[in-house]
Order: C-alpha cells, then sequence, then structure tokens
C-alpha cells in the first residue's frame, strides 16, 4: 500500500468532541464496526459507535479507521546506513562494517536522516516506538520526531555505566542492555535493575547468532576471538547457562517488563523460559533473513503461549521502518497464521511490550484519540484484515 495514500489523524488535548466516521472501524483484529465512527474529544477516544450523528462528522471515506502502528525495535540513529552495509559476507563482517561506517556519517547528516525517517514512518501511520541509540545524536532531538514511546540508550561492555530515565509525557527515556555476548553479565545485571527500580521496561537483543548461543555455551568460538581481537576480556564473566535465553534468566532479566528482540536461535526450553516469565517478545524477520538468513520459529512461540510484538531493526538491515511491510512479510512467510494474530503484532502485541496498551493498540474508551485510516476495503471483516497484513489497498 502506498503510503501516502494512509493518513495518521493526531488529536491534541483540549479538541471539542468530534465524530471520525469510515466504511469500517477496526476496534480490535477482531471486532470491528461496519459503518460506524470514532468520539474523540480532547486527545482521548470516548466511543465507538455504529450511528453517525448529524454533526461534528468527518468523514474520512470508505476504508478503514484503526489503531495507529507500533514499530516496537528499531535504531533511527543508525538511518544514515540505508543500503550501504553488504549483508552478504557474514554477521560479524556486518557488525564490523556497520560500526565503521556509522563512525563515519557527519553528525548533520545523521540528524538529517533521523528526522527525514521519523517523518517518514509518521506519514504512514506509525506514532508509538521502542528505540535503540547507542550515541548521543537522537536523544536531544526525540521532542520534536512526533514519536512517542521508550527511547532505550543502549550500552554493551564492561564498565557500568551512567543511566539516565527521565519521562516527559508519553517519552520515556530508558535503558538497553546489548545482547548477552557483548555485553557483561554485571553490567547487564545492574542496567535492568535500573530499570526496575525506575518502573522503565528494559530491551535487549536476545538469542539473534548461532556465534552467541556458541559464545554463551563455550566461551569460545568465533565472537570469543572477535571480543579478544577488539581487547574486550571476558574471562571473569560469570556465565552459568547454557542458552542466551537461559543466561538472561539466570541473571533475573527476564520479566514482564522486559522485550527480548529476535529471539531467533531459541530451543523449546528457552520459549518456554520466555512464557513463564512474561517476557515480551519483538521479532524482526526481514532483518533477520537479510543478516542470518533465517527466521524466527513464530508459530512454536504462538503454541507456547507468547503474543509477539514486531520491529523492523535498523535501515541498515531492513529496506523500511513500515510495519505495515514488516506484517506482510510474515503473513508471507507464515502462511498458516492467522491474519489477525499478523496484524495484533503491530498493534496491540507492540503497546503491550512498550507498556502503553492502556494507551494505544486498539480503539478503545480511554486510548488516545491517534487515528490510522488506511483507504482498504473488503466484503467482510476477514477479509478486510487480510488485505491490510498483505499491504494491498
Ligand atoms: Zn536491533
Amino acid at each position: 500500500m502506498d503510503t501516502h495514500s494512509r493518513k495518521l489523524i493526531c488529536s491534541k488535548p483540549g479538541e471539542p468532541a468530534r465524530f471520525h466516521r469510515a466504511g469500517r472501524i477496526l476496534v480490535d483484529p477482531w471486532t470491528s464496526v461496519e459503518n460506524g465512527c470514532v468520539e474523540i474529544a480532547g486527545n482521548r477516544i470516548i466511543s465507538v459507535r455504529s450511528y453517525i450523528p448529524q454533526s461534528d462528522v468527518i468523514d474520512h471515506g470508505p476504508g478503514v479507521l484503526m489503531s495507529p502502528l507500533v514499530n516496537a525495535h528499531l535504531h533511527l540513529e543508525l538511518s544514515a546506513l540505508s543500503d550501504s552495509v553488504p549483508f552478504d559476507q557474514g554477521f560479524r563482517a556486518w557488525v564490523r562494517q556497520l560500526l565503521e561506517k556509522r563512525a563515519a556519517v557527519p553528525e548533520q547528516e545523521m540528524i538529517r536522516t533521523v528526522e527525514s525517517a521519523a517523518r517518514k514512518m509518521n506519514r504512514s501511520g506509525h506514532v508509538w516506538v521502542g528505540d535503540i541509540a547507542s550515541l548521543d545524536t537522537v536523544r536531544p532531538l526525540v521532542p520534536h520526531l512526533g514519536l512517542k514511546g521508550h527511547f532505550f540508550q543502549e550500552f554493551l561492555g564492561v564498565r557500568q555505566p551512567d543511566v539516565d530515565f527521565r519521562k516527559e509525557a508519553d517519552l520515556t527515556f530508558g535503558v538497553a542492555g546489548h545482547a548477552p555476548h557483548t555485553t557483561s553479565p554485571d553490567v547487564l545485571t545492574f542496567l535492568k535493575q535500573a530499570a526496575r527500580s525506575n518502573h522503565a521496561v528494559f530491551s535487549i537483543h536476545l538469542a539473534e547468532s548461532i556465534d552467541e548461543s556458541e559464545f554463551i555455551r563455550s566461551r569460545k568460538g568465533a565472537w570469543a576471538d572477535f571480543l579478544t581481537a577488539r581487547g574486550i576480556d571476558f574471562s571473569t564473566w560469570k556465565i552459568k547457562a547454557g542458552t542466551p535465553v537461559a543466561h538472561a534468566r539466570s541473571l533475573g532479566l527476564l520479566d514482564e517488563s522486559t522485550i527480548g528482540v529476535h529471539l531467533l536461535d531459541t530451543t523449546d526450553e528457552d520459549l518456554d523460559i520466555l512464557a513463564r516469565t512474561g517476557t515480551k517478545v519483538c521479532l524482526c524477520p526481514r532483518s533477520n533473513q537479510n543478516l542470518h538468513n533465517r527466521l524466527p520459529r513464530i508459530e512454536k512461540m504462538m503454541e507456547k503461549g507468547i503474543k509477539p510484538a514486531l520491529g523492523t531493526d535498523s535501515l541498515a538491515s531492513c529496506p523500511s521502518l513500515d510495519i505495515l511491510d514488516e506484517m506482510a512479510y510474515v503473513h508471507r512467510h507464515y502462511p498458516a497464521l492467522d491474519p489477525g494474530d499478523i496484524l495484533a503484532m503491530g498493534t496491540i502485541n507492540g503497546a503491550h511490550a512498550l507498556g502503553v496498551a492502556s494507551k494505544t493498540g486498539t480503539l478503545e474508551p480511554g486510548k488516545s484519540g491517534d487515528l490510522l485510516y488506511l483507504p482498504v476495503t473488503a466484503q467482510t471483516p476477514k477479509a478486510l484484515i487480510e488485505r491490510i497484513v498483505s499491504n494491498e489497498s
């Protein structure tokens, strides 16, 4: 679907009551109202109804009004590296080139590309995000990007960092650990504890690569050599468990307020741990395919009761930051999945992962009055959802 044909409708506090009408109102992936309207006063939803009043109605057209898209994992700061780091030389070569090229991007260029990527996300219907940054460039820009959500400062290595938690309206600034094989257990534990005591969501890349799994299992292999070559001494890292997920659990990192990202190289026991601890799972299948030539076991996760959110990762490993593109990719590669479940991944599951399900993810009274209009029509609600997650207009 052409991103220009989508329309993001943002409401502001103090605005008078209005009725937003469309051919179908999607309350959530399984509940909809034909020829209905959403009543919004200020920036809150008051009601969703089938009765169309005589006045104060804004008619958006025959398509669908739904909750905006949620991108639960992305790296805006890498937007300047779109199409510039090759995927075909393996993950370690990608990481090495990414770091070199990122260091060479002038700051003004980084700012310009971050602002441009955020504008494009807004135009294509995204409001809430989980953004990861390891530099200081994005943080000062955040209040002006038009996005809401969690802006995680990411740390790796062995030194305990200074951490900063702030909350400004719908912007939360928190911390993320990079990954179990790049960040010392002491630093990961410190970051998670800091997030916990600030009632903030914590994020970590988890079980992304075979190198990571091998390193956690044996402290040997290609990743161990990679760290040694960079002068990182991991000899004192206390790693007691055999998989990245079990290791994260042993450090106390996993609970309802942690987002584990990728979960590509997992055992059934790992998925049981994630389900039991209530850890939120965020998947980035297009990035996984590009960097690892492999996809996560989504059906198995859902069998275990996990409800994955979706992210795009960065423009250095994925062609767009568009969650409709990500949903369409999932729909194409996992034909057995229910389209409603896929739509949930890009909306309410993402909202749960970011801890903002009381504000967005579905069109329910009391939630934010931001709406997304898509010019999609179909004979039945089921066919409509199928067309949305196929990214067809
Ligand atoms: Zn990432």
